[in-house]
Protein backbone atom coordinates (compact mmCIF):
# COMPACT_ATOMS: atom_id res chain seq x y z
CA UNK A 1 0.00 0.00 0.00
CA UNK A 2 0.91 3.45 0.01
CA UNK A 3 1.71 6.65 2.42
CA UNK A 4 0.46 9.85 0.28
CA UNK A 5 2.18 12.47 2.33
CA UNK A 6 1.19 16.13 2.06
CA UNK A 7 3.65 18.20 3.66
CA UNK A 8 6.87 20.77 4.05
CA UNK A 9 9.72 20.47 3.04
CA UNK A 10 12.46 22.82 4.40
CA UNK A 11 15.91 23.78 4.13
CA UNK A 12 17.26 23.83 7.68
CA UNK A 13 20.19 26.60 8.13
CA UNK A 14 21.96 26.10 11.60
CA UNK A 15 24.10 28.44 12.44
CA UNK A 16 26.35 28.10 15.57
CA UNK A 17 26.91 31.16 17.55
CA UNK A 18 28.97 32.70 20.21
CA UNK A 19 25.67 34.17 21.85
CA UNK A 20 22.26 34.78 20.41
CA UNK A 21 21.95 37.71 18.67
CA UNK A 22 20.19 40.92 20.46
CA UNK A 23 18.26 43.36 18.27
CA UNK A 24 20.34 45.59 15.71
CA UNK A 25 22.96 43.18 16.43
CA UNK A 26 25.23 41.75 13.68
CA UNK A 27 27.60 38.87 14.43
CA UNK A 28 29.82 36.37 13.04
CA UNK A 29 28.73 32.67 13.00
CA UNK A 30 31.16 30.73 13.45
CA UNK A 31 30.09 27.39 11.93
CA UNK A 32 27.36 26.65 9.19
CA UNK A 33 25.77 24.04 8.11
CA UNK A 34 22.42 22.85 5.86
CA UNK A 35 20.28 19.80 6.58
CA UNK A 36 16.94 18.00 5.31
CA UNK A 37 13.49 19.35 7.60
CA UNK A 38 10.30 19.97 8.26
CA UNK A 39 8.07 18.10 9.60
CA UNK A 40 6.51 16.93 5.92
CA UNK A 41 10.01 15.27 4.63
CA UNK A 42 10.66 14.35 8.13
CA UNK A 43 7.16 11.89 8.23
CA UNK A 44 8.05 10.95 4.59
CA UNK A 45 11.64 9.89 5.25
CA UNK A 46 10.34 8.21 8.46
CA UNK A 47 8.00 6.10 7.13
CA UNK A 48 10.16 5.50 3.93
CA UNK A 49 12.84 4.55 6.28
CA UNK A 50 10.33 2.07 8.17
CA UNK A 51 9.83 0.25 4.88
CA UNK A 52 6.60 2.05 3.64
CA UNK A 53 6.45 3.03 -0.14
CA UNK A 54 5.59 7.02 0.06
CA UNK A 55 4.74 9.64 -2.55
CA UNK A 56 5.31 12.98 -0.85
CA UNK A 57 3.27 15.73 -1.88
CA UNK A 58 4.41 19.32 -1.36
CA UNK A 59 6.45 22.00 -3.14
CA UNK A 60 10.38 23.30 -3.21
CA UNK A 61 11.57 26.64 -5.63
CA UNK A 62 14.13 26.00 -7.77
CA UNK A 63 16.77 26.44 -4.89
CA UNK A 64 15.47 23.01 -3.65
CA UNK A 65 16.34 20.56 -6.16
CA UNK A 66 18.83 19.24 -3.59
CA UNK A 67 16.48 18.49 -1.11
CA UNK A 68 14.15 16.57 -3.21
CA UNK A 69 16.56 14.71 -4.40
CA UNK A 70 17.72 13.85 -1.25
CA UNK A 71 14.26 13.03 0.04
CA UNK A 72 14.31 10.58 -3.58
CA UNK A 73 17.96 9.21 -2.34
CA UNK A 74 15.77 8.14 1.05
CA UNK A 75 13.50 6.48 -0.57
CA UNK A 76 10.36 8.87 -1.14
CA UNK A 77 8.51 9.11 -4.54
CA UNK A 78 8.99 12.65 -5.05
CA UNK A 79 7.47 12.90 -8.44
CA UNK A 80 4.79 14.78 -7.04
CA UNK A 81 7.05 17.94 -5.52
CA UNK A 82 6.59 20.97 -7.51
CA UNK A 83 8.66 23.57 -8.35
CA UNK A 84 7.48 26.98 -7.04
CA UNK A 85 8.23 30.46 -7.80
CA UNK A 86 8.64 30.73 -4.11
CA UNK A 87 12.09 30.13 -2.16
CA UNK A 88 12.35 26.67 -0.46
CA UNK A 89 10.71 26.61 2.82
CA UNK A 90 13.76 27.12 5.32
CA UNK A 91 14.32 27.54 9.14
CA UNK A 92 16.80 30.17 9.83
CA UNK A 93 18.40 28.72 13.57
CA UNK A 94 20.84 30.23 15.53
CA UNK A 95 22.36 28.01 18.54
CA UNK A 96 24.87 29.80 20.87
CA UNK A 97 27.19 27.85 22.91
CA UNK A 98 24.91 26.87 25.64
CA UNK A 99 22.53 25.25 23.44
CA UNK A 100 19.67 27.59 23.36
CA UNK A 101 18.22 28.75 20.14
CA UNK A 102 16.12 30.78 18.25
CA UNK A 103 14.62 29.96 15.15
CA UNK A 104 13.16 32.12 12.21
CA UNK A 105 10.79 30.47 9.72
CA UNK A 106 9.98 31.06 6.19
CA UNK A 107 7.55 28.48 4.78
CA UNK A 108 7.95 29.91 1.12
CA UNK A 109 6.93 27.38 -1.34
CA UNK A 110 5.24 25.26 1.78
CA UNK A 111 2.60 27.92 1.13
CA UNK A 112 2.84 27.17 -2.79
CA UNK A 113 0.73 23.69 -2.92
CA UNK A 114 -2.27 23.82 -5.79
CA UNK A 115 -5.19 21.87 -5.28
CA UNK A 116 -4.57 20.55 -8.93
CA UNK A 117 -0.77 19.10 -8.03
CA UNK A 118 -2.56 17.02 -4.96
CA UNK A 119 -5.38 15.81 -7.10
CA UNK A 120 -2.68 14.57 -9.68
CA UNK A 121 -1.15 12.49 -6.99
CA UNK A 122 -4.24 11.18 -5.70
CA UNK A 123 -5.12 9.69 -9.46
CA UNK A 124 -2.67 7.01 -8.24
CA UNK A 125 -4.50 5.97 -4.42
CA UNK A 126 -6.86 3.34 -3.60
CA UNK A 127 -8.78 3.07 -0.53
CA UNK A 128 -6.24 0.88 0.78
CA UNK A 129 -3.67 3.46 0.80
CA UNK A 130 -3.37 6.08 4.15
CA UNK A 131 -3.17 10.25 3.66
CA UNK A 132 -1.09 11.91 5.79
CA UNK A 133 -0.60 15.50 6.72
CA UNK A 134 0.38 18.20 8.90
CA UNK A 135 -0.39 22.08 10.01
CA UNK A 136 3.11 23.32 7.61
CA UNK A 137 1.24 23.79 4.13
CA UNK A 138 -1.44 25.74 3.13
CA UNK A 139 -3.20 23.17 1.86
CA UNK A 140 -4.00 20.66 4.37
CA UNK A 141 -7.98 20.68 4.62
CA UNK A 142 -8.57 20.05 0.40
CA UNK A 143 -6.08 17.95 0.78
CA UNK A 144 -8.00 15.82 3.30
CA UNK A 145 -11.26 16.45 2.20
CA UNK A 146 -9.96 15.20 -1.50
CA UNK A 147 -8.14 11.79 0.50
CA UNK A 148 -11.10 11.53 1.81
CA UNK A 149 -13.60 12.01 -1.02
CA UNK A 150 -11.48 8.96 -2.32
CA UNK A 151 -11.72 6.59 0.77
CA UNK A 152 -7.99 6.62 1.96
CA UNK A 153 -7.36 6.09 5.49
CA UNK A 154 -6.40 9.53 6.89
CA UNK A 155 -4.17 10.41 9.26
CA UNK A 156 -2.99 13.46 11.13
CA UNK A 157 -0.05 14.98 12.96
CA UNK A 158 -1.93 17.91 14.39
CA UNK A 159 1.50 20.41 14.16
CA UNK A 160 2.56 23.20 14.58
CA UNK A 161 -1.06 23.30 16.49
CA UNK A 162 -3.48 25.77 15.61
CA UNK A 163 -7.59 25.06 16.55
CA UNK A 164 -8.88 26.42 13.67
CA UNK A 165 -6.55 23.95 11.62
CA UNK A 166 -7.68 20.98 13.41
CA UNK A 167 -11.44 21.93 13.86
CA UNK A 168 -11.97 21.74 10.14
CA UNK A 169 -10.43 18.36 9.57
CA UNK A 170 -11.56 16.60 13.14
CA UNK A 171 -14.84 15.22 11.08
CA UNK A 172 -12.35 13.67 8.26
CA UNK A 173 -10.29 11.86 10.43
CA UNK A 174 -9.37 8.20 11.09
CA UNK A 175 -6.19 8.68 13.45
CA UNK A 176 -5.00 12.13 15.19
CA UNK A 177 -1.59 12.34 16.94
CA UNK A 178 -0.70 14.91 19.19
CA UNK A 179 1.91 15.80 21.81
CA UNK A 180 0.87 16.47 25.17
CA UNK A 181 0.91 20.16 25.14
CA UNK A 182 -1.32 19.69 21.67
CA UNK A 183 -3.99 17.49 23.59
CA UNK A 184 -4.35 20.33 26.12
CA UNK A 185 -4.74 23.03 23.70
CA UNK A 186 -7.36 20.69 21.66
CA UNK A 187 -9.27 20.43 24.77
CA UNK A 188 -9.38 23.96 25.62
CA UNK A 189 -10.26 25.14 22.14
CA UNK A 190 -12.78 22.01 21.59
CA UNK A 191 -14.08 21.49 25.00
CA UNK A 192 -13.92 18.00 23.95
CA UNK A 193 -11.18 15.14 26.37
CA UNK A 194 -9.18 13.25 23.78
CA UNK A 195 -11.81 10.12 24.54
CA UNK A 196 -15.05 12.13 23.08
CA UNK A 197 -12.76 13.26 20.19
CA UNK A 198 -14.89 12.50 16.65
CA UNK A 199 -12.19 10.45 15.25
CA UNK A 200 -11.66 6.37 15.86
CA UNK A 201 -8.13 6.00 17.14
CA UNK A 202 -6.46 9.12 19.13
CA UNK A 203 -2.87 9.08 19.77
CA UNK A 204 -1.18 10.92 22.23
CA UNK A 205 2.82 11.27 22.91
CA UNK A 206 3.97 11.66 26.05
CA UNK A 207 8.19 12.22 25.44
CA UNK A 208 10.12 10.15 28.20
CA UNK A 209 6.30 8.52 29.07
CA UNK A 210 6.32 7.24 25.87
CA UNK A 211 2.71 7.14 24.36
CA UNK A 212 -0.96 6.41 24.94
CA UNK A 213 -3.81 5.22 22.44
CA UNK A 214 -7.37 5.24 22.75
CA UNK A 215 -9.93 4.08 20.57
CA UNK A 216 -13.02 5.72 20.66
CA UNK A 217 -15.06 3.24 19.38
CA UNK A 218 -14.76 1.14 21.83
CA UNK A 219 -13.23 3.15 24.68
CA UNK A 220 -9.96 1.10 24.73
CA UNK A 221 -7.01 2.96 26.58
CA UNK A 222 -4.09 1.89 26.58
CA UNK A 223 -0.31 3.17 27.57
CA UNK A 224 3.07 2.22 25.78
CA UNK A 225 5.93 2.94 27.38
CA UNK A 226 9.16 4.66 26.39
CA UNK A 227 12.56 2.86 25.69
CA UNK A 228 15.05 4.16 28.40
CA UNK A 229 17.44 5.92 26.39
CA UNK A 230 19.61 9.26 27.24
CA UNK A 231 18.13 11.80 24.63
CA UNK A 232 20.83 14.36 23.36
CA UNK A 233 18.40 16.04 20.79
CA UNK A 234 14.83 15.42 20.73
CA UNK A 235 14.57 17.22 17.64
CA UNK A 236 12.39 14.87 15.36
CA UNK A 237 11.48 12.53 17.32
CA UNK A 238 7.63 13.04 17.22
CA UNK A 239 7.47 13.01 13.52
CA UNK A 240 9.59 9.76 13.44
CA UNK A 241 7.11 8.43 16.16
CA UNK A 242 4.21 9.72 13.50
CA UNK A 243 6.19 8.09 10.19
CA UNK A 244 7.34 5.17 11.53
CA UNK A 245 3.12 4.35 12.91
CA UNK A 246 1.56 4.75 10.34
CA UNK A 247 4.04 2.59 8.28
CA UNK A 248 3.30 0.19 9.93
CA UNK A 249 -0.20 0.40 10.93
CA UNK A 250 -0.09 0.36 6.63
CA UNK A 251 1.70 -2.63 6.66
CA UNK A 252 -1.50 -4.14 8.51
CA UNK A 253 0.32 -4.25 12.49
CA UNK A 254 -2.07 -3.95 15.21
CA UNK A 255 -2.46 -0.60 16.41
CA UNK A 256 -0.24 -1.63 19.84
CA UNK A 257 2.46 -3.33 17.85
CA UNK A 258 3.07 -0.54 15.34
CA UNK A 259 2.80 1.96 18.90
CA UNK A 260 6.31 0.09 20.12
CA UNK A 261 7.73 0.25 16.74
CA UNK A 262 7.49 4.16 17.16
CA UNK A 263 8.51 4.34 20.19
CA UNK A 264 11.39 2.64 19.63
CA UNK A 265 12.19 4.24 16.72
CA UNK A 266 11.28 7.89 18.38
CA UNK A 267 13.97 6.83 21.01
CA UNK A 268 16.63 5.92 19.11
CA UNK A 269 16.23 9.44 17.37
CA UNK A 270 16.18 11.13 20.62
CA UNK A 271 19.97 9.87 21.17
CA UNK A 272 21.01 11.76 17.28
CA UNK A 273 21.83 15.50 16.59
CA UNK A 274 20.00 16.28 13.34
CA UNK A 275 16.74 16.06 11.71
CA UNK A 276 15.91 13.89 8.20
CA UNK A 277 19.25 12.80 7.63
CA UNK A 278 19.40 10.90 10.93
CA UNK A 279 16.47 8.95 11.18
CA UNK A 280 16.60 5.71 11.80
CA UNK A 281 15.68 2.89 9.95
CA UNK A 282 13.55 -0.42 10.61
CA UNK A 283 17.31 -2.35 10.57
CA UNK A 284 18.45 0.01 13.38
CA UNK A 285 15.21 -0.40 15.10
CA UNK A 286 15.38 -4.24 15.09
CA UNK A 287 18.80 -4.03 16.19
CA UNK A 288 18.47 -1.86 19.18
CA UNK A 289 19.29 -2.84 22.80
CA UNK A 290 17.71 -0.88 25.54
P1 LIG B 1 9.56 16.77 19.26
O1 LIG B 1 8.85 18.09 19.12
O2 LIG B 1 10.75 16.81 20.19
O3 LIG B 1 9.86 16.10 17.98
P2 LIG B 1 7.02 15.97 20.33
O4 LIG B 1 6.81 17.07 21.32
O5 LIG B 1 6.23 16.01 19.07
O6 LIG B 1 8.54 15.78 20.01
P3 LIG B 1 7.19 13.91 22.35
O7 LIG B 1 5.98 13.39 23.03
O8 LIG B 1 8.12 14.76 23.14
O9 LIG B 1 6.68 14.57 21.00
O10 LIG B 1 8.05 12.67 21.79
C1 LIG B 1 7.61 11.83 20.75
C2 LIG B 1 8.02 10.41 21.02
O11 LIG B 1 9.45 10.35 21.08
C3 LIG B 1 7.55 9.83 22.35
O12 LIG B 1 6.23 9.30 22.25
C4 LIG B 1 8.60 8.76 22.61
O13 LIG B 1 8.31 7.60 21.85
C5 LIG B 1 9.87 9.40 22.05
N1 LIG B 1 10.62 10.11 23.10
C6 LIG B 1 10.65 11.45 23.31
N2 LIG B 1 11.43 11.76 24.38
C7 LIG B 1 11.91 10.58 24.83
C8 LIG B 1 12.77 10.20 25.91
N3 LIG B 1 13.30 11.12 26.74
N4 LIG B 1 13.05 8.89 26.08
C9 LIG B 1 12.53 7.95 25.25
N5 LIG B 1 11.70 8.24 24.23
C10 LIG B 1 11.39 9.53 24.01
Amino acid sequence: MTIFNLGSINADLVYRVPHLPGAGETLAATSMSRGLGGKGANMSVAAARAGAHVVHIGAVGEDGQWASNRLLEYGVDTRHIAVAAEATGHAIIAVDDAGENTILLHPGANWALSETEIDLALELSTARDTFLFQNETNAQRAGAGMASARGLRIAYAAAPFGAEAVAEVLPLLDLLVLNAVEAAQLETATGLPPDALPVRDVVITLGADGCRWINTDTGHAQDIPALPVTPVDTTGAGDTFTGFLVAGLDRGMPMAQALAQANRAAAIMTTRHGTADVIPDLKDVQDSRF
